[in-house]
């Protein structure tokens, strides 16, 4: 809890953009105009902070972005901000501007950057927007839902012309350390296989003898997801092709999954935790995290928030998996 009168807010988006900021950032600007808050716009995350790249973002500012993906602040990543005498920067510079609290919208990275300025005595609020849903305290995180659908429309197109090839496909998805859209994805087009960084697997009995049991009942194609944390994708198809004899491909997807229109789920998460992170603040709740919990939109301390673990569960892939 902060005793200072916040009457100026920024807000920044951090880390890799997300289909759903832009809708955080309307809901935030509105709901805190409408409550009588300045609003401030941090372009490019941290970086931008420590250069005082800030704009004041009024209500038509943020008109026609709830459709767009991406983010109107943009982003990008800071070394600089990670080390203490940065942080100590930022703060200065938030003083300079008279910015009495900052929102900072992104992913665990972007949590401990704010979780460091809230230990320097700067009130903050974090909303979890990253793709990969590795957020450990919240449910949910903005960009999820758009990037596991956009990926699960490229999948099925590749799908088609497997089957028709009476191929293997190896497709890679994000997820660097961690398997959430991987084994959502996986299960939605009903992959053969899914391979992410929480589980170990052999080649072997994990991805061999699935693919040639299911060619021995009478399989055309087979979809082995791979998210990039788990193993590099060609590798795999090339040992697949060389052990099967089944003609194998590789997709990855990239950047693709990241871009996009906002889906519904998106929108309205995006929406409700802005309105939510303005309500803390008009509350004189700060160094919060907005958070997906059992379906709600809630507020937790940001220690607490930071200290949590999140763990995938693997058991459920595993059941997915034998479907065929
Ligand atoms: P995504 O999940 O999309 O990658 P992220 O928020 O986890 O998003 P990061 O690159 O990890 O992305 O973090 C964004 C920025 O947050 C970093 O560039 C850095 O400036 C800041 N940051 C990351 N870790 C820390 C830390 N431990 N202390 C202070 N700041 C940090």
């Amino acid at each position: 809890m902060s005793e200072l009168k916040i009457k100026k807010i920024g807000v920044l988006t951090s880390g890799g953009d997300a289909p759903g900021m832009n809708a955080a950032i309307r809901a935030l600007v509105r709901a805190g105009i409408r409550e009588g808050y300045e609003m401030y716009g941090v372009r490019r995350g941290y970086k931008g902070l420590l250069e005082g790249d800030i704009i004041p973002l009024g209500t038509r500012d943020v008109s026609e972005i709830i459709h767009r993906g991406g983010t109107i602040l943009m982003t990008a990543r800071s070394k600089e901000f990670v080390d203490k005498e940065g942080q100590e920067k930022a703060k200065e510079i938030m003083k300079v501007y008279e910015l009495d609290a900052l929102v900072v919208i992104g992913g665990d990275g972007s949590f401990r950057g704010a979780y460091a300025l809230s230990k320097l005595g700067i009130p903050v609020i974090g909303i979890p927007g990253t793709i990969d849903n590795d957020v450990s305290c919240t449910d949910y995180c903005i960009g999820f839902d758009t990037a596991m659908n956009t990926a699960l429309e490229a999948i099925d197109k590749i799908r088609d012309t497997a089957s028709s090839h009476e191929r293997c496909s190896v497709i890679e998805v994000m997820g660097r350390e961690a398997g959430y859209i991987a084994m959502n994805v996986g299960m939605a087009c009903g992959a053969e296989v899914i391979l992410i960084p929480e589980v170990k697997y052999s080649l072997e009995k994990d991805v061999y003898r699935i693919i040639l049991e299911g060619r021995n009942v009478g399989k055309h194609h087979y979809i082995v997801i791979v998210a990039e944390g788990a193993g590099d994708a060609p590798e795999i198809a090339k040992k697949i092709e060389e052990f099967t004899g089944i003609e194998t491909r590789t997709t990855v997807l990239g950047y693709v999954q990241r871009g996009g229109s906002p889906t519904v789920k998106d929108r309205i998460a995006a929406s409700m935790m802005g309105i939510k992170a303005i309500d803390c603040i008009a509350n004189g709740k700060t160094n919060r995290l907005i958070v997906e919990q059992g379906g709600e939109i809630k507020d937790i301390d940001i220690k607490k928030g930071m200290a949590m673990k999140k763990t995938i569960a693997a058991e459920t892939l595993k059941e997915n998996l034998r479907l065929f």
